[in-house]
């Protein structure tokens, strides 16, 4: 066994006993996209056997105070809306009955317009880059004022990639998915100027209120890029609760526009797993910083 291995297999085991105040507050699992079923479904099963599935409205209720809930809540969410949310998670959320959120981008809704880091892997790895070296890029473009990083990807290599559709979100709420804001086109809203993240929240919420069953007032923060300085301009869109993409518990008392979640992979082996969903990984994690 690899010393990894073995110490997530000692991280899961103890985490999974450990119940108290590292634990303190709701676990919102912060998942992307899902290339093996197979790891996922073992995930979900153990959190159904282990924990007290939610919903959003459930969620959200707590956070109103009109709720109390178990201490051993975990809400499931998904960010970006990747197709392989659709192929491989929504089978397994409608068997299970299991409940989650997704955060979508939503110009991108029935386009093949690839998310743009998707984009800028793309063209540099047809250069012979590293797939490091081009996500080294897409770091280095998480960094720079929004109207430069769009002014890069847009010189770069067209690609084609397809993306969900209105329809298929539909057929995603039926399998349990609450559909919510990840901006129009996921720019790091604290590069953006006053009226770009303006333009970028309008349209999302435009989207979204014409989409029955939509929820435009919970937002994700891309790339989990907050800042104070905008909280109010997500208060005046009328934004009630935002998540943040901090590998922390979603705290008693956390500020409605900075609710963190515990960053998990579908693919994640189960040890691994556990240790992050009880705690003790976010935990060690926190410590770190
Ligand atoms: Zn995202």
């Amino acid at each position: 066994m690899s010393v990894r291995k073995l110490t997530y297999k000692v991280l899961g085991w103890t985490a999974h006993r450990l119940r108290g105040p590292l634990t303190a507050g709701t676990r919102v699992l912060a998942y992307h996209t899902v290339p093996q079923p197979d790891r996922y479904r073992r995930q979900l099963e153990y959190l159904r056997a282990n924990y007290t599935l939610i919903d959003l409205d459930r969620f959200l209720a707590a956070r109103r105070g009109r709720e109390v809930l178990p201490d051993d809540a975990v809400l499931i969410t998904f960010d970006d809306g990747d197709r392989s949310v659709l192929d491989h998670a929504a089978p397994l959320h409608r068997e299970l009955g299991v409940p989650a959120v997704l955060f979508v981008v939503s110009d991108l809704i029935g386009t093949q317009t690839p998310f743009w880091w998707k984009r800028v892997e793309n063209h540099f790895t047809l250069q012979e880059a590293s797939y490091a070296a081009a996500r080294e890029v897409v770091n280095h473009l998480k960094t720079v004022p929004n109207a430069e990083r769009v002014a890069f990807v847009s010189g770069l290599t067209e690609l084609s990639y397809p993306q969900l559709t209105r329809e298929e979100l539909t057929v995603l709420q039926d399998a349990g998915f609450a559909i919510t804001n990840h901006t129009a086109t996921h720019p790091l809203i604290d590069r953006c100027t006053l009226p770009e993240l303006e333009d970028e929240l309008d349209r999302a919420i435009a989207f979204l209120r014409d989409l029955p069953g939509g929820y435009p007032k919970v937002f994700a923060y891309p790339n989990g890029n907050s800042s104070p300085a905008l909280d109010a301009v997500l208060r005046e869109k009328g934004i009630e609760l935002a998540f943040l993409f901090d590998h922390d518990f979603a705290r008693p008392g956390q500020d409605m526009l900075h609710v963190s979640r515990i960053r998990t992979n579908t693919d994640d082996r189960l040890a691994e797993f556990k240790s992050k969903v009880g705690g003790l990984h976010p935990f060690l994690y926190q410590l770190r910083r």
